[in-house]
């Protein structure tokens, strides 16, 4: 997708603060960060969204899982820390490449889903 900020960072075509990399997967820290940690794991694949997942895709969503889970004890977030997938108009996507949100900090986070 040429015109996918998430495709073309996964291409090394426009910068980002990178956390890992491999074949299938890459992840980044968020340019906006909603923690003290807060990193996205993505498919360097252009899946949409949530919604378009396939039985296909579970090998590099399993791989995107357990980076996520690494990166996360990497970066300190031995007490937890919260995974969001946004997906759709309805969860508030901005970014139409799936990506797993890991945001955590020394703090306990704010309840879920307030705006
Ligand atoms: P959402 O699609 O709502 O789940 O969130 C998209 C996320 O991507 C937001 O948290 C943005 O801050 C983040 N974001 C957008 N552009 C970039 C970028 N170039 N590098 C890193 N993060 C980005
Ligand atoms: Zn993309």
């Amino acid at each position: 997708m040429s015109d996918c900020i998430f495709c073309k960072i996964a291409a090394g075509e426009i910068p980002a603060k990178k956390l890992y990399e491999d074949e299938h997967v890459i992840a980044f820290h968020d340019i906006n960060p909603q923690a003290p940690v807060h990193f996205l794991v993505i498919p360097k694949l252009h899946i949409e969204s949530m919604l378009a997942l396939q039985p296909e895709h579970e090998a590099v969503m399993g791989r995107a899982m357990v980076v996520a889970s690494r990166l996360a004890r990497e970066q300190g977030l031995n007490e937890g820390f919260r995974s969001i997938v946004n997906t759709g108009k309805v969860g508030c996507q901005e970014v139409y490449h799936l990506h797993i949100h890991v945001l955590g900090g020394p703090d306990v986070l704010p309840a879920m889903l307030k705006h």
